[in-house]
């Protein structure tokens, strides 16, 4: 992967209720949510008597054939999947949506984010004899829904959500419901959208400005939103938990453009970037950013320390996800296939470097070498979050202490790393001013996860789920 420096979202979601075109805008959104998951993507729609679904493994032009694939799907209900996956788990058994077929006729499902008491519940039911056809924890909530003995599905639902731990955001679809739900403590986003006819549900609202709908509003944590021919009503089934909203969604997940958890994310994204030029000041000539996740941060950044912003790296679109290394002197050099430097911009500057987050710092250090390369008298790191010290749980790829390059914040630790990326200096935004701002950002009931900084989890994967996550057997 040519991002394979980056942590991954695991998933995105959209659905479409009340639409002759669901499915032409379920493709559409799921083109907007690309960035959730590059692996394998797939559309369930409804006509309202029978669910069709395609899934395919790619991209979401590869695996709707640059949408010839759509044809056979029609409908006015729809729900589509981004996935992205580990490795070992990258199979098309493993994409979504999930479409079963059970008493109450069929059921789609698709799910962003980790389930983590899958483990024990899945040895408990094959013991009962559930067979499975993949090994994603998705799987699991249909056959609790298909065994459910509640009365409306919504109901069956919220009875098979109730004997599972962990973040999703999840879409389901019957015939003639559109349903979301996201856990009690909200790990993962997800929101509603709205035209005069539509509803719309989505990961991120990025995907509705492509169908200018408008954003009307989270699904908050804990809630199941139905939404079907009497509009959309909902319920709160779940004991309350205290809200942990991934905050790595506005450090780095999320697009700017959007907005989750109740905030447009350029808004805490800059504040991060102003907060890190208090943290570290440093003498420089120009700021730049590692495009184009830290674009936002590196603005905020120059706009608090008053040097002045430019365009120094420029990063190039147009490489295949799919792309092979043939050999050891290309795989050199697909760091500077993916980045170019403007040398007129870093000759004889002494140049930020602005980065969002470091997970191993590999593809960072050759960064730091390519602006050195290209002229620069000094390169300054700042990070514009804290170091990443532990595993994530929650959807995110980060499953094992040994894919982290940072400790702690120790300074000797910090400096260890800044060594190995070879930059003058090197700053990360710190824990208390993460927390800080973002707090006076998002929706009232906000708050926030940040285990992987922090090491506080909100619930505590149990040694059979963590060996299980580390064997890469349950990701959503
Ligand atoms: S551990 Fe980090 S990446 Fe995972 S949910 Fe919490 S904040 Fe997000």
């Amino acid at each position: 992967m040519w991002d394979d420096d980056k942590p991954h979202e695991e998933c995105g979601v959209f659905g479409v209720f009340n639409n002759q075109q669901a499915t032409d805008l379920t493709y559409l959104g799921l083109y907007a949510l690309q960035h959730r998951g590059q692996e394998s993507a797939g559309i369930a729609v409804s006509n309202g008597e029978i669910i069709r679904m395609h899934k395919a493994m790619g991209l979401v032009a590869e695996a709707f054939e640059n949408g010839a694939a759509l044809e056979h799907l029609k409908g006015h209900i729809a729900l589509g999947h981004n996935r992205y996956s580990t490795t070992g788990n990258s199979q098309i058994l493993n994409a979504q949506p999930i479409l079963i077929k059970y008493k109450r006729g069929q059921l789609a499902s698709a799910h962003n984010g980790n389930l983590i008491n899958v483990g024990t519940l899945r040895m408990m039911m094959e013991d009962e004899g559930s067979i499975f056809q993949s090994t994603a924890d998705s799987e699991i909530v249909v056959h609790l829904v298909a065994r459910s003995q509640e009365e409306t599905v919504p109901e069956m639902i919220a009875d098979a959500l109730g004997h599972v731990e962990g973040a999703y955001s999840f879409l389901f679809m019957t015939d003639t419901q559109l349903i979301g739900v996201r856990d009690p403590h909200g790990f993962r986003p997800l929101c509603i959208g709205k035209t005069d006819e539509s509803y719309f549900m989505a990961s991120e609202s990025c995907a509705f400005d492509i169908m200018d709908a408008e954003y009307v509003r989270d699904v908050e944590p804990g809630e199941i939103v139905v939404i079907d021919e009497n509009g959309l009503h909902s319920f709160f089934p779940f004991e309350p938990a205290k809200p942990s909203f991934c905050i790595f969604e506005y450090i780095y997940f999320a697009r700017p453009d959007s907005k989750v958890f109740g905030e447009n994310v350029d808004k805490p994204r800059r504040r991060f970037g102003r907060r890190l030029a208090q943290e570290h000041p440093i003498e420089a000539d120009v700021v730049i950013a590692v495009p184009d996740s830290a674009n936002t941060a590196a603005l905020g950044y120059s706009e608090e320390s008053g040097i002045r912003f430019e365009i120094g790296l420029i990063r190039n679109h147009y490489l295949g996800r799919t792309f092979i290394d043939p050999n050891q002197a290309v795989r050199e050099r697909k760091v500077k296939l993916k980045f170019n430097t403007v040398k007129g911009v870093l000759k004889g500057k002494r140049v930020v470097l602005v980065d969002d987050s470091i997970v191993r710092g590999t593809t960072l250090k050759q960064l730091v070498r390519l602006v050195r390369q290209s002229g620069a008298a000094e390169v300054h790191v700042r990070v514009s979050s804290p170091p990443i010290q532990n595993p994530c749980f929650y959807g995110i790829d980060m499953q094992t202490k040994g894919e982290l390059i940072a400790v702690n914040q120790a300074e000797d630790e910090v400096d260890q790393v800044r060594q190995f990326i070879g930059a003058d200096s090197l700053g990360y935004l710190s824990i208390e001013g993460l927390l800080q701002i973002a707090t006076e950002f998002g929706s009232e009931n906000a708050g926030y996860c940040s285990a992987c900084f922090s090491g506080e989890y909100p619930m505590t994967p149990r040694e059979d789920v963590n060996k299980m996550l580390l064997e890469n057997k349950c990701s959503g």
